[in-house]
């Protein structure tokens, strides 16, 4: 975490940290990383008595480039247009395609704890004129552009091009639009058919203003003198546009040889991989940010993002995995640890640091946090397949005390992710279904192992589960049994495979005399000893 706190200590002055967002579909859980980031950047700054800005833009007047986005009857309407004039397809009421996904992701934000100051559209700012000055130096210093996109990406444009794209007026479209002349006023545009592939031109050409929202920036410039408009001192790009002579290279040279500014300090992070492959915006449904906080909620999630620093590349795979119980599991071990427990395993560097910008709310009592009671997430997705279980019960019995109305918040969020878990991503271990009669696969039992039953149906102490834990361990180690025949054993007699979920769980979640009967009964062979 040393990361965040070592950039807002080489720092002065006021900041202002951004990010913006092209729109095009249905946004990545990858996507989230940006953001959180960029929050974790804004609270250290903020701890370390920066006055911070944290903005957040949609560039939505970006053209629409991927046909397998639209519906078939939209493409070709659509293609080319800016992205904040296509309607949504959805048709739940957003006033366009660009507000339909922006907003379906932006709304994640709050619940994450990430609280821009400000968002801002593309769409909105063209219009006010406020981007006009910029417009005006790109036409101006249009040599040093071309010269600039030759000498630091290899691209070379024709002598006539122009960087600024205009909005067709014939047919909307700003993807297939090229300006060749700058009288100062006015450019010269043409609507070519051929320009790019992906769309087609109607022909169209003319002199028009480029002002006013009638023309956008080539996304490099854009974002360039986003950085001016805003005042932009600090933001972090992905890695895909960090590459040398790549898309934010090209950006800071435009930022210093063309609008004449020091580009903001850049913060490169990596992708989250989902699945074991990089997922794009335009892929994925499984793998749609607004889905995966339904199963991961903030605390866990925001975890998951920034336990690595920015540079290291994430593999999520929530499908069949316990990776989602892990990354609860993780968060509960920082939290445990800042409250001073022990706890096993490595611990990140700085895990104090990590688990306070892992809160949701940035002003928490950390301490207050780190001591609150927090239900194991693989235990209620146990107890959730335990007919009868009274889990706020059973809760308030392990914590020793009645849950707080934090400490109830937090397990009604659990549940409500462990449900959706075990419905559609949990791994078939992770499932039980314990046998009302003895399962035939008890007959597989040896003799070990029916004597550690014979001997496990006489504990009378243990009522937890991690006190049928210990005692599972103990009675295993005294009859020289391998604590895996051991646990198997409880398997294939309660749940009639030989896996299954923690056993110590499995025993307390259990009508005590049922357990003891069912023991009685395996060690037996399957008649009950009279
Ligand atoms: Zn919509
Ligand atoms: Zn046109």
């Amino acid at each position: 975490m040393e990361w965040a706190d070592e950039l807002a200590a080489r720092v002065s002055g006021p900041q202002v940290v951004n990010d913006s967002k092209t729109p095009s579909g249905t946004v990545h859980v990858g996507s989230l990383r940006g953001p959180i980031i960029l929050d974790v950047i804004t609270r250290a700054l903020r701890a370390a008595g920066h006055e911070t800005t944290l903005l957040y833009g949609v560039d939505d007047l970006d053209a629409m480039d991927a046909q397998a986005l639209l519906t078939p009857d939209a493409i070709e309407t659509s293609m080319g247009v800016p992205l904040a004039h296509i309607p949504d397809q959805v048709g739940d009421g957003h006033a366009s395609y660009a507000r339909h996904h922006a907003q379906v992701f932006i709304d994640l934000f709050a619940d994450l704890g990430v609280n821009p100051d400000r968002y801002y559209w593309m769409s909105d700012i063209y219009p006010t004129g406020d981007m006009d000055p910029f417009i005006r130096t790109a036409l101006d210093r249009a040599h040093v552009v071309r010269a600039l996109y030759r000498r630091v990406s290899n691209v070379q444009h024709p002598d006539t091009w122009h960087p600024v794209l205009v909005i067709c007026p014939t047919c909307g479209r700003v993807g297939t639009t090229i300006v060749t002349k700058w009288d100062g006023e006015q450019v010269f545009f043409e609507c070519r058919p051929d320009l790019v592939t992906w769309a087609r031109g109607c022909g169209a050409s003319g002199w028009v203003s480029p002002f006013g929202g009638r023309a956008k920036l080539p996304w490099n410039l854009e974002w360039a003198a986003q950085w001016s408009l805003f005042g932009v001192t600090i933001e972090p790009c992905g890695k895909d546009l960090a590459t040398a002579g790549g898309s934010r290279d090209r950006s800071d040279a435009i930022a210093r040889e063309v609008f004449e500014r020091e580009p903001p300090i850049n913060v490169p992070y990596e992708f989250l991989n989902v699945g074991g492959k990089k997922m794009s915006t335009s892929k994925g449904r499984g793998s749609a940010a607004h889905r995966i906080v339904e199963v991961l909620p903030p605390e866990p999630l925001r975890t998951l993002m920034i336990r690595t620093r920015p540079q290291t590349a994430l593999d999520f795979d929530p499908e069949g995995t316990d990776q989602v119980p892990r990354q609860f599991d993780e968060f509960d071990r920082l939290a445990a640890a800042t409250a001073g427990k022990e706890v096993k395993g490595e611990l990140p560097p700085g895990y104090e640091a990590v688990f306070r910008y892992a809160l949701r709310d940035a002003a928490a009592d950390v301490a207050a946090e780190a001591a609150a009671f927090r239900p194991s997430f693989g235990h209620l997705a146990f107890l959730l397949q335990v007919p009868g279980a009274d889990i706020p019960a059973l809760m308030a019995a392990e914590k020793g005390s009645a849950l707080t109305d934090h400490e109830q918040a937090i397990l009604d969020e659990r549940l409500a992710a462990a449900r959706i878990w075990l419905d559609d991503y949990a791994p078939e271990r992770a499932r039980m279904r314990v046998q009302e009669a003895l399962p035939d696969g008890a007959s597989e039992l040896d003799a070990q192992q029916r004597a550690f039953l014979a001997t496990l149906a006489e504990e009378s102490e243990a009522r937890t589960g991690d006190e049928w834990q210990a005692s599972i361990f103990a009675t295993a180690t005294a009859g020289g049994l391998a604590a895996g025949q051991a646990f198997k054993a409880l398997y294939l007699a309660f749940l009639g495979r030989p896996n299954g979920p923690r056993a110590g769980w499995l025993l307390a979640s259990l009508d005590r005399g049922f357990v003891a009967a069912r023991l009685r009964e395996a060690a037996a062979g399957g008649t009950l000893p009279t």
